[in-house]
């Protein structure tokens, strides 16, 4: 077996006990990297030789006999809109095409003081702004199962690494589904924690009350490692929780007794595909035959969702992307192209009122550095946060996502963990719905309720396509019940294969 087929949980304990070197894993990924990522794009920036310096740097540690952190020097792919301190954090936009930040996330400090090798960014949809990685300024992603599909997004690349066997383990983020509708194309396992259970410090700002930073990895084993080292407190981001982190990596094994399960039954219906829903189906009786109760659950206002979520999401974006002003840092357009400009206006109409020259930086700068998308996220947002239309559009957003939080209390009190698909539909085509934003935010059905309600969710692999595509089960649970959906996706997966199939490359 190659050293990259082997789970993270594996290679730690092969680095652990001598049998390999940190530096030797490392290698193996960058080779893998270098053959195959020319066809997939999963990366946006990979130094080998950083990289193979900071493995040999955690082998020398354990040769002089130090403690080595929990994370051994496995390698961890990087989402590109968490800032890594002196090395490019673009969010694939080409605003921040050269921007360099002068600190670290605190995810990745802790990934560093974890002793986690960053293999490398990966790519997204700009700003974190859509589910096919296709908006993405840099290039296109493709989906290791089949290179012609979206790999998902927005962390497309983070999923599709993983997939690939370019790394064992990724951090991705999810703001309405970006981790988990990924992990659903492209076969692996996602988890988007609680809001506030990781801290957001130096995860470039989507929409801040819906934004989490997560886990990509094989299989849910995988991610209890790379979760626990990125969980818990910080005081640099006032939202996160001071809820005592469990330790992911020892209960993830343990069997849940009595486990009471609910099917969502507005996603199991109308609008979701009948590959995905036969799967979905297929999952059920595993867990009954592990001894679990599945009763179905309604979520009535679970139809509101992505109408609430379109008008939250974008609303905070406004707010959050009117940093992005050229002064400070970030692109700028072309001054003496711009001045020359104002000059030719100027003579062209001497007693007309001209634009001062830093309203029109401002203006050239943004229209030229954001993309269709993210400007389209813009304006909606201003539009609905507008003298006017607050009212109408935002207050009554924040009021709807109240009521899909009761939605979610009221399943909690009837069962432990709430079952559906992670994804309306099969991973579609390159180019499919580029066009018609509208159809791509219809992908996010089942997702954004998890966001709009702050509780945790996963995203496992649970069956294939007759053509030969992944499908992902979401597994949903209470605030903090991050434990509980591993231990159960586990469970699922200790009698299951389809996390353990591999796509076909070269
Ligand atoms: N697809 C959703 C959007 O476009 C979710 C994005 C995300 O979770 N970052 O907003």
């Amino acid at each position: 077996m190659s050293i990259c087929a082997h789970s993270a949980t594996e290679l730690k304990n092969k680095i652990d006990s001598g049998e390999l070197s940190s530096a030797q894993v490392c290698r193996a990924f960058l080779d893998q990297i270098e053959r195959l990522d020319e066809k997939i794009g999963a990366f946006i920036q990979v130094d080998p030789d950083q990289v193979l310096r900071d493995a040999e740097a955690i082998d020398q540690k354990r040769l002089r006999g130090e403690t080595v952190g929990p994370l051994s020097g496995l390698p961890v792919a990087i989402k590109d809109n968490l800032c890594t301190q002196g090395q490019v954090t673009s969010c694939a936009s080409k605003m921040l095409a050269n921007f360099r930040p002068p600190y670290d996330a605190t995810v990745i400090a802790k990934l560093r003081a974890a002793d986690a090798v960053l293999i490398g960014k990966t790519n997204l949809d700009e700003f974190a702004m859509g589910g096919s990685t296709e908006n993405s300024a840099v290039k296109q992603t493709a989906n290791p199962w089949d290179v012609n599909r979206v790999p998902g997004g927005s962390s497309g690349g983070a999923a599709a690494c993983v997939a690939a066997k370019m790394a064992p383990l990724s951090l991705g983020t999810d703001t309405g589904g970006s981790i988990r509708q990924p992990a659903a194309f492209c076969g692996v396992t996602g988890l988007k924690p609680t809001y506030g259970r990781v801290s957001r410090y130096g995860l470039v700002a989507f929409a801040s009350s819906l934004d989490q930073i997560g886990p990509i990895a094989a299989n849910a084993g995988d991610a209890a490692l790379l979760l626990s080292a990125i969980a818990g407190h910080d005081a640099l981001d006032s939202t996160s929780s001071p809820e005592a982190v469990p330790d992911y990596v020892d209960v993830v094994s343990q069997p849940l007794t009595g486990l009471k399960i609910g099917l969502v039954s507005e996603h199991h219906g109308a609008g979701v595909d009948s590959e995905v829903l036969s799967a979905v189906d297929q999952a059920v009786k595993v867990f009954h035959s592990l001894g679990a109760e599945v009763h179905e659950v309604s979520f009535p206002h679970s139809k509101y969702g992505i109408a609430a979520y379109y008008i939250i999401a974008p609303s905070e974006a406004s707010s959050n992307l009117a940093r992005f002003d050229s002064a400070h840092y970030g692109y700028r357009t072309d001054e003496a192209t711009m001045m020359a400009e104002l000059a030719a206006e100027k003579s062209a109409n001497p007693k007309g009122e001209a634009e001062s020259p830093l309203i029109r930086m401002y203006r050239k700068s943004r229209a030229e550095g954001f993309g269709t998308e993210v400007k389209r996220r813009i304006m909606l947002g201003t539009y609905a946060l507008s003298a006017g239309y607050y009212d109408a559009y935002y207050l009554k957003a924040l009021k709807v996502r109240r009521l899909i939080r009761q939605d979610y209390d009221q399943a909690f009190q009837q069962v432990d963990l709430v079952l559906g698909p992670s994804t309306p539909g099969l991973p579609f085509c390159l180019g499919e719905m580029a066009d018609d934003p509208l159809s791509m935010y219809l992908q996010d059905l089942c997702t954004v309720g998890a966001n709009l309600a702050g509780v945790p969710s996963i995203s496992i692999p649970c069956g294939f396509s007759k053509s030969g595509l992944p499908i992902g089960l979401q597994l949903q649970g209470p605030a903090f019940a991050e434990a509980k959906l591993l231990q159960a996706a586990h469970m699922f997966q200790s009698q299951t294969d389809w996390h353990q199939r591999h796509p076909e490359l070269p």
